[in-house]
């Protein structure tokens, strides 16, 4: 571990965080980020090139691809995966240091969700060349659309990408802390409830016709909702029907979400509410469509998976005290995993993200670029077997 080498600069990074954060990049909006990073990226070495995925679910620019073949290719590329986009525009961003914290003056985001990493990959990769360290070639993937659901990600171009193994910094907890090894499945839920007779009908007109609503509400006092188990949650947040307050209507929709850290007991949870909501309904002579649709799938890391005790070194070779932790979120790392790459996501020190309350600590800030460059001397020394 004394093998990794630590010299932070903490006035680069963070003048370069504060530099990035304010360049506007709302999902779909990304271009003038990307021309920034195509511009760092190739003055480190690096050959940058882009794909068309903007023309299949709309924006300005594509995902952008990094590659520097490093010092020696006998390593496998480490991948470095992050998004451009913010959730809401920053234009005009106003950065506010007071009491370790960095935050916005509280009119806009701040974006460090997932500026920070934007801007932790290009200090460690600087940290890593300035320092004249060996290291493997080295990947950077920035993804548009990200908060538009995972959009870029899943349109990667396969074809562009050199690495198998990759970490996504895009999580809240501390740089090095939050080793996220398991992420939980989502899949969203689409129930149509409909009562015994066809159409919606004049109430007066209709006398002993059955509202869907009530078949609804039976519905929702037997389906098991909130902490199911252990391991899932669900829930239903949208509920959608009527035509009129003198109508009896005869359908109602709802839809919702489970999330589960195993396949077992999201299909479980999935089986019940469909049961549910068909006996429920059949019970009122009435009917229930569900339909169900994947968000993202899960994955669970084993400890000895390289990703895992690359970062376990370089946690420990910076002092932080590391948990092994599970999330339920979805992240760039579930859509990469779809086009085979065995990637991961990481703690990057952002709290309260899509508010304007958004803060990242300077401790944070601080580690985060020697962290990367930590990751990418232990990737090489778990190669060479030098650890
Ligand atoms: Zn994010």
């Amino acid at each position: 571990m004394d093998k990794i080498m630590n010299r932070p600069n903490n006035e680069r990074m963070l003048s370069r965080f504060i530099e990035i954060a304010g360049i506007p990049g709302e999902s779909k909006n990304e271009l003038k980020i990307a021309e920034y990073l195509k511009s760092e990226y190739e003055s480190l070495g690096f050959t940058v090139k882009f794909d068309k995925a903007n023309e299949i679910i709309g924006g300005n620019i594509g995902n952008l691809y990094a590659y520097w073949e490093g010092v020696d290719q006998t390593v496998p590329p480490i991948l470095f995966s992050c998004h451009m986009d913010t959730i809401f525009p920053v234009h005009d961003l106003n950065v506010v240091i007071e009491d370790g914290k960095v935050h916005s003056d509280g009119k806009t985001i701040l974006g460090c969700d997932d500026r920070g990493a934007v801007a932790a990959y290009l200090e460690g990769i600087k940290m890593i060349q300035e320092t004249n360290v060996t290291c493997g070639p080295i990947e950077v993937i920035c993804s548009i659309s990200e908060q538009r659901g995972l959009l870029g990600a899943r349109n990667l171009d396969n074809s562009l990408v050199h690495a198998k193994d990759g970490y996504v910094f895009d999580h809240d907890g501390d740089y090095g802390k939050q080793i996220v090894y398991w992420n939980g499945y989502s899949y969203y839920v689409d129930i149509e409830i409909f009562g015994p007779q066809k159409q919606n009908g004049h109430f007066v007109l209709n006398t002993g016709a059955t509202n869907a609503f009530v078949i609804a509400a039976d519905f929702l006092k037997s389906v098991k909702l909130g902490d199911v188990d252990e391991y899932t949650k669900a829930n239903l947040g949208l509920i959608n029907g009527g035509e009129g307050r003198t109508i009896v209507p005869a359908s109602v929709k709802l839809e919702g979400n489970v999330r589960s850290l195993t396949k077992e007991n999201l299909d479980k949870q999935l089986s019940h509410i469909k049961d549910i909501a068909e006996s429920v309904a059949g019970g009122y002579g009435g009917h229930a469509v569900v339909e169900i649709r994947k968000s993202f799938d899960g994955y669970k890391l084993e400890e000895n998976n390289p990703l895992i005790q690359c970062a376990i070194m370089a946690s420990t070779a910076l002092d932080i005290e590391y948990h092994l932790e599970e999330t339920m979120g979805g992240a760039d790392a579930n859509a990469l995993r779809e086009h085979g790459i065995n990637a991961m996501t990481m703690g990057s020190g952002f709290q309260l993200i899509h508010t304007t309350d958004e803060y990242v600590t300077l401790d944070n800030l601080y580690v985060s670029g020697p962290y990367i460059s930590a990751l990418i001397q232990a990737w090489y020394l778990f190669h060479k077997k030098m650890t």
